[in-house]
């Protein structure tokens, strides 16, 4: 691997990238890297970029599907305590790229922060929803961001004050390579009344997604404000399945992999519910989730 040379402790060839995402599905990765520090992922980035290898990141998995044939190229995966780490300065938060969207959550409600509460039971990493800009009912995790330490394409670190900043429905500027850190600012609110907030959101939400764990991924946008499960239910797509592969009754904006599931049976379900809702009520879904 002279390629990582003196990188060997924290790159892998060849790495089966299915248990790092939710569906449990796919390929390896040509090489895959958990670096340990800020400088280290620099030096991956630069020395990939050199060889002319692509590199992606990857946080939670939660809303990838890696294909059978694979990544070539660079994964990284922000795993290491350097990039969990979570510091409240007065109304801020910091945190780590890799940090868990639900420690976030709940950090804030026990903090008496505002907003987040409305996040709870979204799965991923901060550094994933950045680059979205996840969110649920109207309310997008970009709100709250201030800025942003990132890594890009060419392995430069540079910061992201709030000018440079604009986040709209599940879309953001922060498009460089890796989003190592953010800070957050909120309004501040009675601890216990977010918590308690908080809880019967995750109760509502309990009931209208897959369970935590279950190989389940997210698929369309909404359209115009309308949600896209309701848009799925009125086309009479509801029903559809692939395979091992079935929409999740509660929300058919959900796809549940059973077990057997193939990739082929969930790129045929996602085409068919497009085909469907398009021919049906005449309108073009566009895919929430990534394809790798
Ligand atoms: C059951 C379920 C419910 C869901 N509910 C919602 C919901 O209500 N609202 C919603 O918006 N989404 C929802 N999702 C989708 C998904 O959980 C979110 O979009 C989540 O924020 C993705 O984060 P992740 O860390 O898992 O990203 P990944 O799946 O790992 O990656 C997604 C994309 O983000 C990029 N990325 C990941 N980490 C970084 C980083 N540090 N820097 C730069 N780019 C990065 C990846 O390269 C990839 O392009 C749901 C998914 C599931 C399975």
């Amino acid at each position: 691997m002279s390629l990582f040379a003196g990188l060997e402790h924290i790159v892998r060839e060849d790495e089966p990238l299915a248990p790092y995402t939710n569906l449990k599905l796919g390929g390896k990765a040509q090489y895959f890297a958990e670096p340990t520090t800020e400088g280290e992922i620099a030096e991956l980035v630069r020395r990939a970029t050199a060889a002319g290898l692509a590199t992606r990141l990857i946080g939670g998995g939660t809303n990838l599907l890696v294909r059978d044939s694979g990544v070539s190229g660079l994964v990284i995966h922000l795993s290491a305590p350097a990039f969990s780490t979570l510091t409240i300065e007065g109304n801020r938060m910091i945190v780590g790229g890799g940090v868990r969207l639900s420690h976030f959550v709940s950090s804030c409600a026990r903090e008496g922060f505002d907003g987040p509460e409305h996040l709870v039971g979204i799965p991923g990493t901060i550094g994933g929803a950045l680059h979205v800009n996840s969110g649920s009912d109207g309310v997008d995790i970009g709100s709250w961001c201030v800025a942003a330490k990132a890594l890009t394409r060419t392995g430069e670190l540079v910061q992201r004050g709030a000018d440079a900043l604009s986040f709209s429905y599940r879309s953001s500027s922060l498009n460089e390579l890796a989003i190592l850190e953010a800070t957050f600012e909120f309004e501040r609110e009675n601890s216990e009344s977010l918590t308690r907030e908080m809880q019967r959101n995750w109760i509502v939400r309990r009931a209208r997604q897959p369970s935590f764990g279950e190989p389940a991924a997210y698929l369309f946008k909404d359209h115009l404000g309308e949600p896209a499960g309701e848009l799925i239910s009125r086309a009479g797509a509801k029903g559809l399945r692939a395979g091992a592969v079935q929409l999740f009754d509660a929300n058919p904006n959900y796809l549940v992999a059973k077990e057997g599931a193939k990739v082929e049976d969930v790129l045929s379900l996602i085409e068919a519910v497009k085909t469907h809702v398009n021919d049906k009520i005449g309108v073009e879904l566009a895919l929430a989730m990534q394809i790798w």
